[in-house]
């Protein structure tokens, strides 16, 4: 939002500069809130441009869906391992570049229903993600086609 007074001052300053004969090219002094707010702004511009820009890499190379049900609501990475990691968004330019360049086999594209799941089995029924894939995903899914 443009402060009209502050233009009007400053239209004001340019004239009486062009008339006394100096430079008319100065910037408009930015107050502290108004520059905390510029950089909010380019910072949150810059976030979701890097974030287009991985989940376009992401799905090039994990593919558009589910690995078990290819649903494509909310989709995850999931290391099939089990063990945490950083979510792709939250990591720096060089964490990011390594991990969209390694051997994707020990990370699977899951939506969120199934990533819950798969979690869900590993930590209560202590299953690997070979034995939920083999075992558990079949069961699921027919569930889920039945209703049962
Ligand atoms: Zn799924
Ligand atoms: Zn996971």
């Amino acid at each position: 939002m443009r402060d009209q007074k502050r233009h009007k001052e400053y239209e004001h300053q340019w004239y009486l500069r062009k008339k006394a004969g100096l430079p008319t090219k100065t910037t408009i002094k930015l107050t502290d809130e108004e520059i905390k707010k510029h950089i909010f702004i380019t910072k949150k511009k810059f976030r979701e441009k890097r974030r287009i820009e991985r989940t376009n890499k992401i799905r090039l190379k994990f593919g558009e869906r589910c690995n078990i049900c290819n649903d494509t609501y909310y989709l995850h990475i999931h290391k099939k391992d089990g063990t945490k990691h950083k979510t792709w968004t939250d990591m720096t330019n060089e964490e990011f570049d390594k991990f969209i360049n390694l051997n994707s086999n020990d990370y699977v594209q899951l939506c969120y229903n199934c990533h819950k799941a798969v979690h869900w089995c590993m930590y209560y029924l202590s299953m690997c993600w070979e034995e939920i894939k083999n075992k558990a995903i079949p069961t699921i899914l027919l569930k889920n086609k039945y209703h049962m």
